[in-house]
């Protein structure tokens, strides 16, 4: 068995790893680069491997920076099949349309501005013939066959719906390897999907380390904070903005505030907006799997409440509900995308209320390197937004207790529960990350750890069984 890494290697963007065993070669998803403008040039970039020669895509989960090249697989040539639970399968839909309708949106104001803009890198006809690669769905703990010899298990990584660690494992004559991808990791604590199964022994572990290096806040503390950021900024008269990517925190945020007003936290008129096609619709694939929900949720649901929408939400479908916002006057919060403010509706609100010393810029996840989200969390005093420097007087909160990563705790529970591994090799985590990650792995007895490097290839030793 060989690994190489395409992605997310020293980064936390553009997962994608390479697995050759059994004579063929797999990939552990394809996610796309993302930075300052989301579309970052290195996804054009050689994918560093023929995309012909892939027989099999294993997905983790639906995040763009997991899934968000795979359309230009298939535009390179890949006809295989796209492995995922499917759960994954149905996001990852939305995921993509979105991802090419930005696309689309950029290649257009390329053009505007310079002659010989690039074409957009992928389109909703790629988006649609990538859906129909879809054809195995993996269902957690079931053992799926690649190739002789060649076996692949999904488990629950607890990270966002539908996600999961794969672990695959060839088998030759009376030998064996095992390499397991943690794919990204759960936080605990949280009241939402069910936790993460405990991992395989594996012999190789490719692990995620986002937040390897630091512990986030508790959940309970993050929802107080939240509380009464929330409250203090009514009480000001402004509003407070939460940007949010549309998968798992922003139905999280629902839930939350759906509780809160059944306990009459909210004031008389105030209102909440879900400035999301995106968000909206990946709330109905929520609706669909509740099997996968845990805790509170369940009561709720047990009780026939709604747990997504109440009156006080007002989903903004249209661009022109989304421009009906503004005319609101009273206490509100705003959840928009993107996320990393690379894009997206929320642009518009930012735009707007940037300047406002009485509103709240309240961040629920984590802002890449590059990102304007990055540049606002890290104190920036003026900003470009639509190329206008602008100065930056709203309040910034930055709550990380919403994570959908696990942290340092969280990681090293999870590899506490397998057997110590030969090798592990840590990728999806900037440098700070990873060097504070394998720096408590040997507390664990994980002493054999690897930083790989974009493109850097691996032969994996196999073991007597
Ligand atoms: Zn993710």
């Amino acid at each position: 068995m060989r690994v190489s890494f395409h992605g997310a290697a020293r980064c936390v963007t553009g997962s994608c790893h390479l697995v050759e065993a059994g004579g063929k070669k797999f990939l552990v998803d394809c996610g796309m680069f993302q930075g300052r403008d989301d579309l970052g040039q290195e996804n054009s970039h050689p994918l560093g491997f023929d995309p012909r020669e892939i027989s099999a895509v294993l997905l983790t989960h639906a995040h763009l920076d997991h899934c968000g090249r795979l359309p230009l697989l298939l535009k390179g040539g890949f006809q295989g099949p796209i492995i995922a639970t499917p759960a994954t399968r149905d996001l990852t839909a939305i995921v993509l349309m979105d991802a090419a309708h930005i696309l689309q949106e950029h290649s257009e104001r390329q053009l505007r501005h310079h002659e010989h803009a690039p074409s957009p890198l992928y389109s909703l006809v790629d988006v649609f013939d990538t859906m129909r690669c879809f054809q195995n769905t993996a269902r957690y703990g079931e053992t799926i066959s690649l190739a002789p010899g060649v076996e692949a298990t999904f488990r629950n990584a607890g990270h966002i719906l539908g996600s999961a660690s794969v672990q695959i494992t060839e088998r030759a004559g009376n030998a064996r390897t095992r390499i397991l991808f943690s794919g990204d990791l759960g936080s605990s604590g949280r009241s939402f999907l069910l936790p993460s199964d405990p991992p395989s022994d594996s012999d190789v572990v490719v692990m995620e380390t986002t937040y390897g290096d630091r512990n986030h806040r508790s959940y309970t503390d993050s929802t107080a904070e939240l509380r009464s950021i929330i409250s203090e900024t009514f009480r000001k008269g402004g509003t407070v903005l939460i940007p949010t990517f549309a998968l798992e925190r922003t139905q999280e945020l629902l839930f939350l505030f759906r509780k809160w007003d059944l306990e009459g936290f909210f004031p008389e008129g105030s209102r909440i907006f879900l400035d999301s096609p995106m968000a909206i619709r990946s709330t109905d694939v929520f609706e669909r799997y509740a099997d996968a929900f845990d805790g509170e949720i369940k009561d709720l649901l047990a009780r026939q409440v709604d747990p997504f929408h109440f009156d006080r939400l007002t989903l903004a479908r249209s661009s022109d509900d989304s421009r009906r916002i503004n005319e609101f006057r009273g206490p509100a919060i705003i959840l928009a995308g993107s996320g990393m403010l690379s894009g997206g509706r929320m642009m518009f609100h930012i735009e707007r209320e940037i300047g406002n010393a009485r509103s709240t810029l309240a961040f629920v996840g984590y802002q890449s390197e590059g990102t304007l989200g990055r540049e606002i969390v890290d104190g920036a005093r003026t900003v470009k937004i639509f190329g206008q420097e602008r100065e930056v007087h709203i309040n910034r909160a930055m709550i990380n207790g919403f994570s959908a990563h696990g942290d340092q705790r969280d990681l090293l529970d999870w590899c506490r529960k397998m057997a110590v591994p030969e090798l592990s090799i840590l990728v999806h985590g900037e440098k700070r990350s990873m060097e504070g990650f394998r720096k408590v792995l040997p507390q664990i007895g994980w002493n054999q750890v690897i930083l790989p490097e974009m493109g850097e290839s691996r032969e994996l030793p196999s073991r007597p069984l």
